[in-house]
């Protein structure tokens, strides 16, 4: 695709360009000399010379051949609508679908349509692009709609090639109807519907079912989370026709696999499912040939570690499940911006925001606040901020395909992109410092890690 636009390879004997010839070098033939007294010492010295100018002369066209590739790279990728800087975001598989995404995704919750100017929303999506951001989160909810229609003005507006970003949603709270709301036939392929209109696009590439419709756990499977396909067929199969759950769980499979195989999506993945949940519509998948969702999006950070570390690795491995990640911030807790009081014009001084003051100035915040102070400490040591520290540290584990990231202003977008340079930093001594420091590594029960 890329190749098309590009300039042609210098293969052709026209296009062959000689280094030596660019840069006016020219190498000296090779003199044989025969034996003769003092004329032989003179001649020594010269060619000794002439040896270092030749090494000298070859080490600058090493230097020029390096700096000629780089140019040709940079003209390549200008052509591609690709900067050298963007070179530096990773991509990951999501799950294990083909899928690549950037391992660092922008959010719209809070921000689009509420918190910042569309002037502003369009600015960091800009930016987020340029610096290889390929996925872009929303959902139908946020801001009761007008994110998504602030995400669809601005793809619009940019007239971005469709095929190079991703765009998520995620369908649960669409209005005020009982009927508005929920993982229903009726509600996922009609929000969906609305989602598409708003974001003025055919197609989302991954929607997502924004939290799970049964809230029961099923017994003996809510507290035992280790997932052996085998068996959990054969239960499931004894409940499809009695239980309640079950029945829910196979119409959001058969309506999720029908919004894609009508084109509405390409993928469906959860939000906020636990594992036993994300199992059951696998299984259900599996057994009436539907499509099983491919991810699952799940909070992460320091202070919230269980499901991503214990639960969801089980899960990638055994059924190709990906991890994406949200919130990798606290909601700007761990940022040390709350450290000694809400600022203005930050989420927590929000209108509406009222739980996440609370949840700060709790007992549990208060310790987690003392513990971002000494991890400021450990950033200080590594010359990065305490943003960029908590970030590359959820981008430690391979089996998370992406972190979403939410920011109000440009500045934070590229401070906190730049965690992709701590990520190197991050060596096991220091994450076990980290872990030391937390105190909250999570470990599997004697049960769990028997099966
Ligand atoms: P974070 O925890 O990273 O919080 C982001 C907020 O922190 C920003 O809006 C900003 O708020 C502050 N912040 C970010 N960077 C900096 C910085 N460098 N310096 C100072 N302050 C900073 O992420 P979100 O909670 O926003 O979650 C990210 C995305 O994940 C969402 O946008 C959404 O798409 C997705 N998500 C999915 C959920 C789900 O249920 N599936 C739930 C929640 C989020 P401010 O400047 O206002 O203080």
């Amino acid at each position: 695709m890329f190749a098309s636009r590009a300039p042609a390879p210098p293969t052709g004997k026209g296009a062959k360009f000689s280094v030596e010839e660019l840069y006016g070098f020219s190498k000296k033939p090779k003199v044989m000399r025969g034996h003769c007294g003092k004329a032989d010492k003179a001649d020594g010295r010269k060619d000794a010379k002439e040896k270092e100018e030749s090494v000298l002369a070859s080490h600058i066209l090493e230097a020029a051949k390096r700096v000629m590739e780089r140019r040709r790279l940079e003209i390549y990728m200008r052509e591609c609508d690709v900067t050298m800087e963007d070179s530096c975001m990773p991509y990951r598989y999501l799950g294990k679908t083909g899928l690549r995404v950037s391992c660092l995704g922008l959010g719209t919750w809070v921000t689009f349509g509420s918190q910042i100017s569309d002037e502003m929303a369009d600015s960091v999506m800009t930016l987020a692009y340029d610096n290889g951001v390929n996925l872009f989160d929303t959902a139908e909810v946020y801001a009761s709609g007008r994110a998504e229609t602030i995400l669809g003005n601005i793809l619009e507006k940019k007239g971005w090639r469709r095929s190079s970003y991703v765009v998520t949603t995620k369908i649960y709270w669409g209005g005020q109807a009982e009927t508005e709301r929920g993982l229903s036939r009726k509600h996922i392929i009609e929000g969906l519907r609305g989602s598409l209109a708003r974001l003025k696009l055919d197609y989302v590439d991954i929607v997502f079912a924004n939290r799970s419709d049964v809230n029961s756990p099923m017994e003996g499977w809510g507290t035992h989370l280790t997932v052996d396909i085998q068996s959990y067929d054969a239960n499931i199969s004894m409940l499809t026709h009695s239980s309640a759950r079950v029945c829910l769980c196979a119409e959001v499979v058969r309506a999720m696999t029908f919004v894609i195989n009508q084109g509405m999506a390409m993928y469906w993945g959860t939000s906020r499912w636990n594992a036993v949940e994300i199992m059951e519509a696998y299984s259900i998948a599996r057994q009436f040939n539907l499509v099983p969702p491919v991810c699952e999006q799940a909070e992460y950070h320091y202070f919230q570690r269980d499901k991503v570390e214990l639960h969801l690795p089980e899960l990638y491995h055994k059924i190709g499940i990906g991890s994406m990640t949200w919130s990798p911030l606290a909601c700007g807790m761990l940022t040390g911006k709350y450290n000694s009081g809400v600022p203005q014009n930050s989420r927590a001084a929000m209108k509406g925001h009222g739980w996440l003051r609370e949840r700060l100035y709790s007992d549990e915040g208060k310790q987690q606040l003392s513990k971002v102070k000494e991890l400021h400490l450990l950033a200080d040591r590594l010359e990065c901020t305490p943003a960029q520290l908590a970030i590359a540290w959820c981008l430690r584990s391979e089996g998370i395909s992406s972190v979403l990231l939410g920011v109000s202003n440009t500045e934070q977008l590229m401070e906190n992109l730049s965690s992709i340079q701590v990520l190197s930093q991050l060596t096991p001594a220091l994450i076990a410092e980290i872990d030391t420091l937390l105190g909250n590594k999570p470990r599997k029960h004697k049960k769990e890690e028997k099966s």
